[in-house]
């Protein structure tokens, strides 16, 4: 009997969870520990500080999930992983102490490193988290007009809720009639991100129809009570703030030499960890370059449980994994983008704009949800 153990309950712990028990015959042990016993969906997380949906929409209770796929759920924190003991030590929650594994999926997703930006922590909205979306929703309830400035910090791999937050308040102000300058602020040009200058400028005619400016290579170094301020000294001053902080790799495997400077996990593209035994790892704590994405987090977990069975039963592995952005931006309307493109291949670039890539995302949406929960 093979005992896995799978770490983190967002998209690339759950898929992993759901594929392995399906996979794996009934005598293997199958264990997810996750920090919080609801899954959420964060791509929702702008419409929900919009006030466009409810947590109990894009949220569910993963205990209850897992039960019926016979997976053991474990609402703890992973404080370290020790991987010649195969060993994991829980604080917090239903269990404290060690645990063994067999086999281990990682899949604690990104840290949030607000302490590398000045005055973050004091100052700044984020949209991380149900708390934090919650919060800036009541910020932007309270923004009467003046400068909003929407953006990224240096280390920020996620650009889709930045420019949706800016197109969400550019409507949200057209419909009262408010007037407002909203800037969308990035740390460096778009062509110096994979995809980015795709992105950009898929989005340029968006923008510019709602007003939206866009200032670029500004990488903000500090937040005071009413300015950004760049690692340069430029100043940009806000009445309504929200940025995206820098990221960094969850720290349950710092100091066992198997991340990179940024504490992300190394990993093939079978998903195995580079220097590890029996150990896989996905989503956004790996250190694939570009955007963290969900539906990357889905794809390397499909990809780390069929090869995580294989090595179960004495097979080779057979499955790999493609880096491809496959996003959309949903701009409430028809000027809505979505990019597809193959970032370890040359070519295989699609663009769509269009109402029809909005209701798709939110399907998708209903969709994970009915399937997973
Ligand atoms: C506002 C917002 C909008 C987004 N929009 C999109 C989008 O449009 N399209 C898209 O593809 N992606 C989008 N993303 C990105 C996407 O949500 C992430 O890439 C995805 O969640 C990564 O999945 P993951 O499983 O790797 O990590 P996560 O979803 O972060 O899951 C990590 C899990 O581990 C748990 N955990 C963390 N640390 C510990 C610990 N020490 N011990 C125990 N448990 C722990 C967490 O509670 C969580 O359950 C968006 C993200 C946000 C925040």
């Amino acid at each position: 009997m093979a005992n896995v153990l799978i770490l983190g309950g967002g998209f690339g712990g759950i898929v992993a969870a759901e594929r392995l028990a399906k996979a794996l015959a009934p005598e293997h042990q199958i264990t997810l520990v996750s920090r919080s016993s609801r899954f959420v969906f964060y791509p929702a997380l702008v419409r929900l500080a919009f006030g466009k949906c409810e947590v109990e929409d894009i949220s569910y209770d993963l205990r209850e999930a897992m039960l019926d796929r016979r997976v053991r759920f474990i609402e703890g924190t992973a404080a370290r992983v020790d991987p010649s003991e195969r060993t994991v030590t829980l604080t917090g929650g239903d269990i404290v102490g060690d645990i063994k594994y067999d086999y281990l999926v990682y899949a604690l997703g990104r840290r949030l490193a607000t302490e590398q930006v000045r005055g973050f922590f004091e100052h700044a909205h984020h949209l991380l988290g149900v708390g934090a979306a919650q919060k800036f929703g009541e910020a932007v309830r309270n923004f009467r007009g003046g400068h909003a400035v929407i953006g990224s910090c240096p280390g920020a791999r996620l650009e889709v809720p930045v420019y949706e937050t800016a197109f969400a308040l550019a409507r949200r102000l057209e419909a009262r009639g408010d007037s407002a300058r909203i800037t969308v602020v990035s740390p460096e040009y778009p062509g110096e991100r994979p995809g980015g200058a795709d992105l950009a400028s898929a989005l340029q005619p968006a923008l510019a129809s709602h007003h939206i400016e866009h200032l670029k290579d500004f990488p903000i170094a500090e937040v005071t009570g009413d300015a950004v301020v760049s690692r340069d000294g430029r100043e940009v001053g806000y009445d309504l703030l929200m940025l995206v902080p820098p990221f960094e790799g969850a720290s349950a495997l710092a100091s066992t030499g198997l991340t990179d400077e940024e504490g992300y996990v190394r990993v093939d593209h079978t998903m195995r960890v580079l220097g590890a035994q029996g150990m896989y790892a996905v989503g956004d704590a790996v250190y694939f370059s570009g955007p963290k994405m969900g539906h990357m987090a889905v794809r390397q977990a499909e990809v780390a449980a069929e090869n995580l069975a294989a090595e179960i039963e004495g097979r080779a592995p057979a499955a790999h994994y493609k880096h491809e952005i496959a996003l959309v931006v949903d701009e409430g309307g028809k000027d809505t983008v979505y990019l597809h493109k193959n970032l370890w291949e040359e070519g295989g670039k699609a663009i769509g704009h269009g109402r029809f890539w909005g209701w798709a995302k939110r399907g998708h949406e209903k969709y994970f949800k009915a399937q997973h929960s």
